[in-house]
């Protein structure tokens, strides 16, 4: 890292980088390659700045595959001559962006920190400001040339998470995420202290970072609620076009224990589909046999996600499953640690 740590910003969308129609009352986006004018401060900050904008800046619910490639392809294109990157998107969606994004660029070495906002950049109260400004001052935290944060994280409202630990919790509060069970990584208060112990602290050295594109989308979510039906249950896990799916339990992992219930999803294993268990709870992990409601599903094939969010296991899944990997091996790859998502 250089002694004026060069940063990279990309825009791709959202709030931060929109200002209000003062006709309309409509949000739409502004120039950001005037974001330093709006926001003089930058120019305090010890590091140069650098940045790019998606031609048409979307809202996060427009994410992609596409959108995901672009970003990873940005920071490729970028790597070598940047020390940090920041990347500015909607909030709404910032948790599955950011978790695809740590697979999707192996040994990394250098900072990548999400951000957003709730409220408009050129908003009186806004958020955009502190958490922009403490997002470069984080991406340009080094010690000795080693830059201080090696993974992708998501910085909101005080906090630095990482990034696939994380699920946005509120649609209104300015602290709008949470990572239940991964400590903090850094907090801003009046100094910006990091959480080393819980740093990715991988061996810093000169291996290239690997960035790559391929995801695999054909999965499916299946949230369980007391009632669900057979048909919903089946047009899910026995559609064709679906090679694994994140099913979210009761509590600790558990789930109906009725014979047809199991019966499908073991028809659904048989055939192929990878099925991960995830709890619907924000807190906890996945324990499957500790309650009689879920020894079933372990008996049949379903694995364990532990502690993983939601968000993680798809991108963790998207990721795996251009793999070719035989069963054993994904299932190996699944449950071990990849980028710091599973405890
Ligand atoms: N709807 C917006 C988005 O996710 C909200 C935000 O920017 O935080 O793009």
């Amino acid at each position: 890292m250089t002694i004026k740590p060069k940063i990279f910003i990309l825009y791709t969308g959202g709030t931060i980088g929109m200002v209000k129609d003062y006709n309309s009352e409509v949000l739409i986006p502004f120039d950001f390659d005037q974001i330093q004018e709006r926001i003089p401060e930058l120019r305090q900050l010890n590091c140069e700045i650098n940045t790019v904008s998606f031609e048409k800046p979307i809202d996060s619910s427009d994410m992609n595959v596409e959108r995901f490639q672009d970003i990873v392809g940005i920071i490729e294109s970028n790597y070598e001559v940047f020390d940090g990157f920041v990347i500015l998107t909607g909030s709404d969606t910032m948790s599955y962006t950011s978790s695809v994004i740590s697979f999707m660029i192996e040994n990394l070495q250098k900072p990548v920190i999400f951000t957003g906002s709730q409220l408009p950049i050129g908003d009186l109260r806004t958020d955009a400001k502190e958490n922009l400004i403490t997002a470069i001052q984080i991406a340009s935290s080094h010690k000795n040339g080693v830059p201080t944060i090696r993974e992708v994280g998501l910085y909101f409202e005080y906090k630095l998470y990482r990034a696939n630990r994380t699920t946005k919790l509120n649609a209104n509060n300015f602290e709008a995420f949470e990572s239940m069970n991964y400590p903090i990584l850094a907090e801003s208060g009046v100094q910006l202290n990091f959480n080393r112990k819980f740093l990715n602290i991988h061996p810093y050295n000169k291996k290239p970072a690997i960035f790559r594109k391929d995801l695999d989308t054909r999965i499916a979510v299946l949230k369980l609620f007391p009632g669900i039906t057979q048909n919903v249950i089946e047009s899910v896990v026995l559609n064709p076009e679906v090679k694994a799916v994140v099913l979210e339990t009761f509590g600790s992992g558990n789930a109906p224990t009725c014979d047809w219930f199991v019966k499908v999803l073991k028809k659904a294993i048989d055939n192929g589909v990878i099925i991960v268990n995830v709890t619907q709870c924000v807190g906890g992990s996945v324990i499957q046999g500790r309650y009689h409601t879920s020894v079933h599903l372990k008996k049949i094939g379903v694995w364990s996600s532990k502690d993983m969010t939601t968000e993680a296991a798809i991108a963790k899944l998207m990721y795996l499953l251009t793999k070719n990997l035989t069963k054993r091996d994904f299932k190996k790859y699944f449950k071990k640690s990849l980028r710091g998502e599973i405890s």
